[in-house]
């Protein structure tokens, strides 16, 4: 399985009061990790950084395709925009798993434009990537080759918000679909999960909490180990 945490190196993600998104979300995949290789000793674990490195957008999924990796995810954290109110701010929270979808409305495509805006840091974007970022007509055009991996996709985003909210004791905002390039090109079943907002104080304090990074690792390897057991049940 392909363990990617977003960001790293100049591109720190969005930003806390204190909390780059780039060094949470590496810390929950190396946990993620862990677990995985602890007790799932079979499953060979292929993280995209292990480190505080910069790996571009398309770099990530070229690993994932490279590796020929069964499961993608994709560990990110999420914010709203900056101009939000401190009132606002301080009651939305929660984490929610994304899967590849076409269709993008309000705060799914505000998630798609600044997950996929790291290609906009990268040299040379517009001769590598035939994308505009910033223009949601561009985010809609995007085709479906994950459209064979759907509903293991969607399965596998279930199981973990299930976790976070029956386990974990995460608030769950759900499943959502978003055209996220970094979910476009996987050859394989992929979700992108945004384990909390770090624009929510409090939900900020949590994520840098080790146990709760625990809880929420364990809760993405638990939903992972069921969704095996499921579909090699069906095989
Ligand atoms: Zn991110």
């Amino acid at each position: 399985m392909i363990i990617d945490a977003g960001h790293g190196g100049f591109d720190p993600g969005t930003m806390g009061k204190y909390t780059k998104e780039k060094d949470v979300v590496l810390t929950v995949a190396l946990k993620l990790g862990r677990y995985i290789n602890q007790y799932l000793p079979d499953v060979k674990v292929i993280y995209t950084r292990t480190t505080d490195e910069f790996v571009t957008l398309k770099g990530r999924p070229k690993i994932a395709n490279d590796n020929e990796g069964d499961v993608f995810i994709s560990v990110h954290a999420n914010s709203l925009p900056e101009d939000t109110s401190e009132k606002r701010k301080s009651v939305i929270y929660g984490t929610e798993t994304y899967v590849m979808g076409a269709q993008n409305t309000g705060r799914n495509l505000e998630v798609a434009k600044r997950e996929n805006s790291v290609i906009l840091l990268e040299e040379d974007y517009e001769k590598e990537y035939d994308f505009d970022p910033n223009s949601p007509e561009s985010a809609i055009l995007f085709s479906l080759t994950q459209s064979a991996f759907q509903d293991k996709s969607i399965l596998l985003a279930t199981k973990i918000e299930d976790q976070f909210k029956r386990r974990a004791g995460r608030k769950s905002l759900g499943v959502k679909q978003s055209s996220l390039y970094v979910l476009w090109s996987t050859a394989m079943p992929s979700v992108l999960v945004e384990i909390g907002f770090l624009s929510n104080p409090k939900e900020e304090k949590e994520l840098n909490d080790p146990s709760i990074q625990g809880n929420i690792a364990s809760g993405i390897f638990r939903a992972f180990r069921d969704y095996k057991n499921e579909i090699e049940s069906l095989n």
